[in-house]
């Protein structure tokens, strides 16, 4: 059993920061994550940039500074982020997942169980698939954190004060439609290289769907964009995205259904409903980008309210404290499962400076950063 006053769980961009604001406070802290550090970055697509300029995403007051006055690559970034564990010594225990927290007289006992990946991605989608299974569920329960199994190797902490900088992209929205399970179907984007020459359909409104389908253009492949609305979500897509997208379905060079809604997924094709009747799209490959959703099971554990349909804990928003005394929210944790993103990483350093003052109980030495309000989309 290890004792520490605060244990940080997840080491996104907002755990690492919060662990270097505890170490600059000299408050003693274990910081636990169940993949690598940076682990949700670590699912996206490689060459995938962000939609942030560099100075809203570097964290602890550490310049990003990204080749060619670009925004950052997912491999700049999470280069990035070894270089700030780095430079601040940062001891996360990688490869740590929590998988239960009990109070035990004043204090939280946090056990861990090794893990091979972060909380999100393919691999997380696979585990909770197999754990829907063994325990008889649906697919969508399995993802429940659950209790280490028997025999299974445990690590043990002794907290007063967790933070959960969770994340919340853990597990693909489903469509729940026939076919969602066919190996040629998936949530995630992989290397477009892997789409050359082939038939993809892409379902999606957002800027995740709109970005594919000029990725797998650019990378040879024949895309259909498929989406329930009757035109694309302009204030949804990056405004530097919208005109090459919208330029290559008027030259016919992107396939584009709207108004349309995935009946079943085939061997060979996507079902579409529309206007009463069907249309079949061929498709090689499907990629169901529908966005991601929380999984509740930690704060559950912990007895943090969760309302509205979007699951989002309550916190106090001076302190980010929830309603479980102890028990702080920070990064896009707090949002549950968003429909519509409005926490990102840019607007979520203020979580940290806010919750480390809470911790120690007194004004902290913070690095300068600017204040960024709303975020690049709006
Ligand atoms: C394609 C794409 C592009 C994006 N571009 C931008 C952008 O330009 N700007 C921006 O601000 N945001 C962007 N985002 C959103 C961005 O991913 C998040 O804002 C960012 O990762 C949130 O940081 P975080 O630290 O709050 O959470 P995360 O980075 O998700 O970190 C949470 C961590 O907690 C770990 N974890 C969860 N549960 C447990 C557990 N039980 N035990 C141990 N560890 C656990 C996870 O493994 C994960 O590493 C983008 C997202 C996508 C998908």
């Amino acid at each position: 059993m290890h004792d520490a006053e605060v244990a940080v769980i997840g080491a996104g961009p907002i755990g690492l920061e919060t662990a270097v604001a505890l170490r600059r406070a000299r408050v003693p802290f274990v910081h636990l994550e169940a993949g690598a550090i940076g682990a949700t970055m670590g699912w996206w697509a490689p060459g995938t940039r962000y939609f942030s300029s560099p100075e809203r995403i570097a964290i602890a007051g550490v310049p990003l500074v990204v080749q060619g006055e670009e925004k950052a690559t997912r491999e700049d970034y999470l280069r990035y982020l070894r270089q700030v564990a780095g430079a601040f010594a940062l001891e996360v225990r990688t490869f740590e997942r929590v998988a239960a927290v009990e109070r035990e007289s004043g204090w939280f006992v946090v056990r861990t169980a090794p893990s091979s990946h972060g909380v999100g991605g393919m691999e997380e989608q696979r585990r909770a698939q197999r754990l829907a299974t063994d325990r008889g569920l649906a697919e969508g329960e399995g993802a429940r954190s659950a209790p280490p199994r028997r025999g299974e190797p445990t690590r043990e902490y002794r907290v007063r004060k967790i933070v959960l900088a969770i994340g919340n992209m853990h597990l693909p929205r489903m469509v729940g439609v026939p076919g969602e399970g066919l190996p040629h179907v998936s949530h995630y984007l992989e290397d477009p290289h892997k789409y050359f020459g082939k038939r993809v359909v892409i379902v999606g409104g957002r800027n995740s769907a709109a970005e594919a389908a000029v990725r797998l253009y650019r990378a040879g492949a024949s895309v259909t964009l498929c989406q329930r609305r009757p035109e694309l979500e302009r204030e949804r897509i990056k405004y530097w995205l919208l005109p090459e997208l919208e330029w290559l379905i008027g030259k016919g060079q992107i396939g584009f259904e709207a108004s349309v809604g995935v009946r079943e997924i085939t061997e060979g094709a996507v079902v579409f409903t529309r206007a009463g009747g069907y249309v079949e799209v061929p498709a090689d490959m499907v990629l169901l980008l529908t966005g991601y959703v929380q999984e509740p099971g930690l704060f559950e554990m912990l007895g943090v309210e969760l309302h509205g349909p979007e699951r989002r804990p309550r916190f106090n928003h001076d302190t980010m404290e929830t309603c479980v005394p102890g028990v702080f929210v920070a990064g896009t944790a707090v949002s549950g499962s968003q429909e519509r993103a409005r926490v990102f990483i840019e607007n979520a350093h203020e979580h940290v400076d806010k919750l480390v003052r809470a911790i120690v109980g007194r004004e902290v030495e913070l690095p300068e950063r600017a204040v960024f309000e709303g975020n690049e989309e709006s």
